[in-house]
C-alpha cells in the first residue's frame, strides 16, 4: 500500500513507530498534490514550511516528546479557515493576498494533536455553491471523471481527499457543503451539530447555519478528528460547552435494535436517478437485515428547506460581506479604476471587483429580503418556517437513533452544466439544507457507484449532539459497502 492510500492514524501511526518520518510523508504528499494540482486544482496555496514543521514533529519523536494522534498527518484545509501566515483567500478575488496574523481554533486544535497543514484547498467563492465553479481560482475537478464537478463548495477538500493528496481535510457546511462533494467524490464527511466546533477564525458565510467538519478516507479518522476540533470556545460564544465523547473509541457498527428513521418528505423527491434510488434502498435493506427497524417520520414544512435557507443564508451572507469594503484588509480598487473621489464610488469599485457574479447575486438577495419594507415578508417570515422546520425535526426524530435519506439527487454533474441556472444549482440541497436550517449532526457515507462509475453517498442524521449515533450507523454502513466504492485511479 502507498503512504498516500494509508489512513490519517495508520499514517500517524507509521510515523510514531518511526517506520517511515513525517518529513518523507510530508514530502510524498508534496510531491503528489504538486503533480496531481495542474489536473484537479484542487489547491489554491501550499505551505511552504511544510517540510520544515514536519522535521520538527520527528524531531519531538526521536526525543521522546508527548505527540498527539494525528503526530505527522498532512492536512488539507479548506480556504476559508485562518491559517498564520498562509493566505486564506476564500476562494475570492477580495482576498486574494490576505494572509491572516492568527490560526482559525479548529486548525489550531489540529495542529496541537500533531497534524501539518500542507496546503489550503479550492471552493466556491465565499462557498457559495454546489459545483466548486464559483471559486476566483478556477473550478476544481472531480478526481472520477475530470470532466465533472467534485460538487461544492468543499469541493477541493473532497477531491484531495479521494485523490490521495492529503491524509485529512477540512471542509465547512452551511447548506451541504460537506456532504454533497463527499458524496460526489467518494469519501466520507460529517458536519457536527451547529454549536459543537468552534466558527473562531473561519471566514464568515451565513453564521447561524455554518459548521466545520472533516473529510476523511475512513470514518474513524472522522471520528478522531472530530474529536480534536470539538468544544467550548471562549473565542466563539455560539460554541457549546456540552462535553465532547470520545468519539473514536466509542465506536461501534452494531445496528441490533437501533431505530432508524426515513422522511417521507425526501423520498419520491423530483429528480432522483434511480441509481441513487437504488443505492438508497440497497442501504435501507441493509440496515433491516443487520437488526434496526426502519420507521417513516414527516417533516412537512421540509419541502420549504431550499427557499428558507436561500433567504436566511443569503441575508446573513448580505450583512457578514459588508467588511469587506477595501479599507481595513483585502482587495481594494486602483485610484485610477474609480469614477470619483466619492467614498461611495470607491466602496462600489472595490466590491464590484472583488467579488464574482454568484457573491454578488447573493449580496443583493440578501440586502433586499433585511431592507424595511421587505424584511417581514422575507428574512422575518423564512426565520419563522425555520423555526418550524426545526421544531418538526427535533419532535420527530425523538427516539430514533439516527435519519437516513440521499444525500443529492444525482452523481457528480458536468462541469459548465448547471452553473448559469441558479436555481437548478440550488436544487442540488433539497436534502441537505433542513440539517442546518435545524442545527442537526449529519453525514455523508459512501455506498456506491452509479452506472457511469461514480460515487453515490448516503446521508445519516441525527438529533442535536448526537454526533456518536451518526459516526457508529455511517460505520456500519462503511464496513458494509467500502469495497464497492474504492478509490479513484488519477
Ligand atoms: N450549496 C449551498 C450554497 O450554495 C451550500 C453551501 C455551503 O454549505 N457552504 O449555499
Amino acid at each position: 500500500m502507498q503512504i498516500h492510500e494509508l489512513s490519517a492514524q495508520e499514517l500517524s501511526q507509521k510515523i510514531q513507530s518511526k517506520e517511515v518520518s513525517a518529513a518523507e510523508v510530508a514530502k510524498h504528499f508534496l510531491e503528489r498534490a504538486q503533480n496531481l494540482n495542474f489536473k484537479l486544482n484542487a489547491f489554491i496555496s501550499f505551505n511552504e514550511e511544510v517540510l520544515k514543521e514536519a522535521e520538527k514533529i520527528d524531531l519531538q519523536i526521536a526525543r521522546g516528546n508527548k505527540i498527539g494522534p494525528l503526530a505527522g498527518v498532512p492536512l488539507g484545509v479548506k480556504d476559508m479557515f485562518c491559517t498564520q501566515g498562509i493566505r486564506t483567500t476564500a476562494g475570492s478575488r477580495i482576498l486574494e493576498n490576505f494572509v491572516p496574523p492568527y490560526d482559525s481554533t479548529v486548525v489550531r486544535k489540529l495542529k496541537e494533536a500533531g497534524a501539518i497543514v500542507l496546503g489550503k484547498l479550492n471552493q466556491d467563492e465565499f462557498a457559495m455553491g454546489s459545483s466548486g465553479e464559483t471559486s476566483y481560482f478556477g473550478v476544481c475537478k472531480n478526481p472520477w471523471d475530470l470532466s465533472k464537478t467534485p460538487g461544492g463548495s468543499s469541493g477541493g477538500s473532497a477531491a484531495a481527499q479521494a485523490a490521495g493528496l492529503a491524509a485529512l481535510c477540512l471542509g465547512t457546511d452551511t447548506g451541504g457543503s460537506i456532504r454533497q462533494p463527499a458524496s460526489f467524490c467518494g469519501v466520507y464527511g460529517i458536519k457536527p451539530t451547529y454549536g459543537r466546533v468552534s466558527r473562531y477564525g473561519i471566514v464568515s458565510y451565513a453564521s447561524s447555519l455554518d459548521q466545520a467538519g472533516p473529510v476523511t478516507r475512513t470514518v474513524s479518522d472522522a471520528a478522531l478528528a472530530l474529536e480534536v476540533i470539538s468544544g467550548k470556545d471562549a473565542l466563539d460564544m455560539t460554541s457549546s460547552d456540552q462535553s465532547v465523547p470520545e468519539f473514536h473509541k466509542n465506536l461501534n457498527p452494531s445496528l441490533h435494535g437501533k431505530r432508524i428513521a426515513v422522511l417521507k418528505e425526501y423520498e419520491n423527491s423530483d429528480g432522483l436517478t434511480p441509481d441513487i434510488v437504488n443505492a438508497y434502498e440497497k442501504a435501507i435493506e441493509f440496515l433491516r437485515g443487520e437488526g434496526a427497524t426502519v420507521e417513516q417520520i414527516s417533516c412537512p414544512h421540509a419541502i420549504h428547506g431550499v427557499s428558507v435557507y436561500y433567504l436566511v443564508a443569503t441575508s446573513e451572507a448580505s450583512s457578514n460581506l459588508s467588511r469587506y469594503d477595501g479599507v481595513k484588509y483585502g482587495h481594494r480598487a486602483q485610484f485610477e479604476n474609480i469614477s470619483s473621489t466619492s467614498l461611495k464610488d470607491f466602496y462600489s469599485s472595490t466590491r464590484g471587483e472583488g467579488f464574482g457574479p454568484e457573491v454578488k447575486r447573493r449580496i443583493m438577495l440578501g440586502t433586499y429580503c433585511l431592507a424595511s419594507g421587505y424584511y417581514e415578508a422575507y428574512y422575518k417570515k423564512a426565520s419563522q418556517v425555520r423555526r418550524i422546520i426545526r421544531d418538526e425535526f427535533l419532535v420527530a426524530l425523538q427516539g430514533f437513533d439516527a435519519l437516513v435519506s440521499p444525500v443529492t439527487s444525482t452523481t457528480a454533474f458536468d462541469i459548465g452544466k448547471k452553473i448559469s441556472d441558479p436555481v437548478k444549482m440550488y436544487m442540488n440541497d433539497i436534502f441537505t439544507v433542513c440539517t442546518n436550517l435545524a442545527g442537526l449532526p449529519g453525514a455523508s457515507v459512501p455506498v456506491g457507484k452509479d452506472r457511469a462509475g461514480l460515487p453515490i453517498g448516503i446521508q445519516v442524521q441525527s438529533l442535536p449532539f448526537c454526533e456518536q449515533s451518526v459516526l457508529d450507523v455511517s460505520y456500519a454502513l462503511e464496513l458494509a459497502f467500502k469495497n464497492s466504492v474504492g478509490a479513484p485511479h488519477v
